[in-house]
């Protein structure tokens, strides 16, 4: 990237914080992302000036905060090239947007005997819903296994469809093993098939161009707070086919077309899945954050990060005992790793007391961790303002506490 200190500096005022007098050195981008100042703005405007409940006021700001509200949702179709601007619901980010789609696709195709594929790198959020909805529906979990890199095995991929699959989650990033994977392709695997596939993506709107007709999923689900904007909004895109046969997730208000005692009949898409009051606020706020990031260019953004992480790995091989977990070629801006035998809590704790905040734990994924037989990992993950400079502190900060581990 040409300049990202003025990046930096300039747009995301939380990064100018020290913390225990150190410059802070922001590196759990996966966990969440630093907001821009005109996301800040945007919320901030939002309630000084517009706040309204939408859809339904018959007054001027509630007709505004509809308009502009609606306006993000073609914003979003636009960026992840979706067909139509319908196939867009709002919730409130990506473990919603999965736990809608297990739900309610579940009670419209899955029964007893049938299967669902997953992978076993999968966020707890791609997991635990559909875990539990084979669980209501009688139907049992098919687990792609993946390599000592994070590499999934597709042939063993290929070999797990048979009569009784019913549909394949995948992520497109591990948040832990910044594996990125061949989607696409997976997806035209279960399409012979005639599955459709859900893929989780989480970890990679931020960080590369997505066009989910390329990839043809057939959902696909985010999170607003991972991709510099407000936590509690995200996305749930899902083929019109789909979502006009499956059953509404939620009932309650703006979901209805027709109630009475008796008998409620549903609204059009995308609000049939869209129940209760919005979080207006927060999509236009997401709407803010995907100016930010066209504005920069996802392309500049992806080859930002892709240095990044070449540098990283580069770098923090030269710390004694370091091991990393998840090595899969051309993977994404996540570098998971081990010092020795020292407990990821440890050296967390001790970069934090540095200025450095790095995730340490499970991730959300322990069965990676019982894949490599480790309880966790120290995890940095960078974003389009994370500098060479970041990653020399941390491994500077690696090298300094290094006495103090094991
Ligand atoms: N999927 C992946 C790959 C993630 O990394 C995360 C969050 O870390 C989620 C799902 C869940 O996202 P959220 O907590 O925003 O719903």
């Amino acid at each position: 990237m040409d300049n990202p200190t003025t990046l930096n500096t300039d747009n995301f005022p939380i990064l100018g914080r020290e913390v225990y007098g150190h410059r802070l050195v922001y590196l759990d981008n996966a966990a969440t992302t630093q907001k821009p100042q005109a996301v800040i703005d945007c919320l901030c405007d939002y309630y000084t000036t517009l706040n309204s409940n939408i859809h339904r006021g018959a007054h001027y700001l509630a007709a505004e905060a509809t308009e502009r509200y609606e306006a993000v949702r073609g914003k979003v179709q636009r960026f992840v090239n979706a067909r139509h601007s319908h196939e867009i619901v709002f919730t409130r980010g990506t473990t919603e947007s999965i736990n809608l789609v297990a739900s309610s696709f579940s009670q419209r195709y899955i029964k007893a005997g049938d299967e669902v594929i997953v992978t076993g790198m999968e966020h707890h959020s791609n997991l635990v819903p559909w875990q539990l909805a084979c669980e209501r529906q009688g139907a049992r979990l098919r687990v792609v296994p993946f390599s000592d890199e994070g590499v999934l095995d597709l042939d063993a991929y290929a070999g797990l469809f048979n009569e009784r699959t019913r549909l394949v989650a995948v992520t497109h990033v591990s948040n832990t093993l910044g594996t990125v994977n061949p989607v696409a392709a997976m997806a035209r695997v279960a399409h012979s098939h005639g599955v459709p596939v859900l893929v989780d993506g989480a970890q990679a709107v931020a960080h590369m161009r997505v066009d989910v007709q390329a990839i043809d999923a057939d959902f696909y689900c985010f999170s607003g707070h991972k991709m510099y904007g407000p936590m509690g909004v995200g996305v749930m895109y899902g083929k019109e086919q789909y979502l006009n046969e499956m059953p509404p997730y939620q009932g309650g208000g703006e979901m209805i077309r027709d109630v009475t005692l008796e008998r409620t009949t549903y609204n059009d898409l995308p609000f049939k899945f869209e129940a209760g009051t919005p979080a207006v606020g927060d999509v236009l706020g997401l709407g803010a954050a995907i100016d930010f990031m066209e504005s920069v260019g996802m392309e500049r953004i992806a080859a930002h990060e892709a240095d990044l992480t070449r540098y990283a790995m580069e770098r923090l091989a030269e710390v004694e005992d370091l091991r990393f977990i998840g090595t899969a070629p051309g993977k994404a801006a996540v570098v998971s790793f081990l010092v020795g035998n020292a407990h990821p809590y440890d050296v967390g704790t001790l970069l934090d007391k540095l200025g450095i905040a790095v995730r340490t734990g499970h991730h959300c994924t322990q069965p990676v961790m019982d894949r490599y037989g480790i309880p966790g990992t120290v995890r940095a993950s960078f974003a389009v303002y994370t500098t060479r400079e970041d990653i020399d502190a941390l491994v500077t900060a690696l090298h300094r506490i290094a006495p103090m581990l094991n």
